[in-house]
């Protein structure tokens, strides 16, 4: 193996997700030389989160993007739909919030990280590096200052003035930072499919949640992205219990799904999502910090991940990019991101915590709320629509970029 020599960079991010390249972009448009170490030759992946919120397309239009960003192959909706016991609830309407953010986008995730990659190109000191898997820290006197990199032809070390960890739920450098995420126990797991649509298919509707099971059908033009939850670690069983089993429990969950459930025919078309969360306790050290879900893992619910990720992205860029410019980062800078971070990650993170028990209630056979309950929000649901659009699409502590143009 070869070793080539060292290159200096003001940051290098380890990983070409939603918050690596969001940051890499942040950084480059302020003239900082930035790499981005991604260990795929693409950006290809199913089943990702593909839920660009409102708060997120604020940003790309801070960026001068959003134009751009909307010509992409999208889905936009402006309320989420769940059936709960045969009983059709608006939850969430984003048409309540300020124009003209007012809707949901859902994009593939390979073409808005193509997007990104496409646009921060256009800065001459951005680098995105495929096929670079950071596999370690340079750690002298106890300050991080660079990553290791494995490449199909060989290492490469590069050091930088700040290293960032963006690699995701199994980060590699949080590991080698010596950081451990504390973990919430997850009741659930999630398998994802696509189906198509059944002749005259019911009003976009993002889930049918019963006794009989909890179906997600995410409207995707063309198809639905699904989804079944199930109990966490139950996938082995239902595999045994063969491809038919699983159409039934669709059905029985989802009626109207009948004529299409028999397009499942192979284990191959479904993905199972591992669903986690967790937390650092300390997101930094000198010299380095997590973002994303490096730092915190998600759930689904929501489909906050993404935002969360691009938030952090914005916090720490804002926090740090005048400093990255004089060659040096005080270690204070990356707790205040912690600090500033963590208080929405936190409330998210508990309620999809609650939200998860519910979900489980579903999976093993029960009502998730009492019948009186469902029937009270139902009435309740245009008076929390907008609550929940501004909890939902915009969060608690959203960021804005620093130095952006506004309107
Ligand atoms: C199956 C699935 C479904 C999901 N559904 C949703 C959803 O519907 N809505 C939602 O908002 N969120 C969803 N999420 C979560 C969402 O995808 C994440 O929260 C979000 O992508 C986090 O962004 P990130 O940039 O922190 O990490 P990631 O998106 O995980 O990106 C990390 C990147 O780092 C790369 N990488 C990893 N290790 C290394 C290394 N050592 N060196 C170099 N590169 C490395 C990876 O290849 C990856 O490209 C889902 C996640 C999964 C797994």
């Amino acid at each position: 193996m070869t070793v080539e020599s060292p290159i200096e960079r003001d940051c290098v991010i380890a990983g070409g997700g939603p918050a690596g390249m969001v940051l890499g972009y942040l950084l480059a448009r302020r003239g900082l030389r930035v790499t981005v170490l991604e260990k795929h030759g693409d950006f290809l992946r199913d089943f990702r989160g593909d839920t660009v919120h409102p708060s997120t397309v604020t940003l790309l239009g801070e960026l001068g993007l959003r134009e751009r960003f909307l010509e992409l192959p999208l889905t936009r909706l402006s309320t989420l739909d769940a059936v709960v016991d045969g009983q059709r609830i608006t939850i969430v309407d984003f048409a309540t919030l300020p124009r003209p953010d007012n809707f949901l986008v859902f994009a593939p995730q390979w073409d808005f990280l193509n997007f990104l990659a496409r646009e921060a190109s256009a800065f001459p000191t951005f680098e995105l590096r495929m096929l670079t898997e950071a596999t370690g820290l340079i750690i002298e006197e106890g300050r991080v200052c660079g990553v290791r990199t494995g490449t199909s032809d060989g290492g490469l070390e590069i050091r930088a003035t700040l290293t960032v960890a963006a690699d995701g739920r199994a980060s590699v450098l949080r590991a080698a930072a010596g950081m451990d995420p504390e973990d919430f126990g997850v009741p659930i797991d999630v398998l994802w499919f696509n189906l198509p649509k059944p002749p005259d298919p019911p009003p976009p509707t993002l889930g049918y949640i019963s006794a009989q099971g909890m179906v997600l059908t995410i409207d995707r033009g063309d198809r639905y992205q699904s989804g079944m939850v199930i109990p966490k670690g139950g996938f082995d069983d239902l595999r045994a219990a063969g491809i038919g089993a699983l159409q039934t429990r669709i059905t029985a969950a989802a009626p109207f799904l009948h004529p299409v459930v028999s397009t499942l025919v192979d284990w191959d078309q479904i993905r199972i999502l591992s669903v986690q969360i967790n937390r650092l306790r300390r997101w930094y050290r000198p010299g380095f910090i997590a973002i994303g879900d490096a730092a915190h893992a998600m759930s689904p619910m929501f489909g906050v991940g993404v935002n969360f990720a691009i938030q952090d992205a914005v916090a720490l860029s804002n926090a740090i990019a005048e400093d990255l410019a004089t060659g040096a980062v005080a270690t204070e800078k990356l707790a205040g991101v912690q600090r500033r971070r963590e208080t929405p990650v936190r409330i998210m993170q508990r309620l999809q915590r609650n939200g998860h028990k519910a979900l489980a209630r579903a999976t093993a056979g029960r009502r998730i709320a009492p019948r009186w309950l469902v029937v009270l929000l139902r009435a309740a649901s245009p008076l929390l629509r907008p609550v929940t659009a501004r909890f939902v699409g915009i969060g608690v502590r959203p960021e804005h970029v620093n130095g952006g143009i506004k309107g």
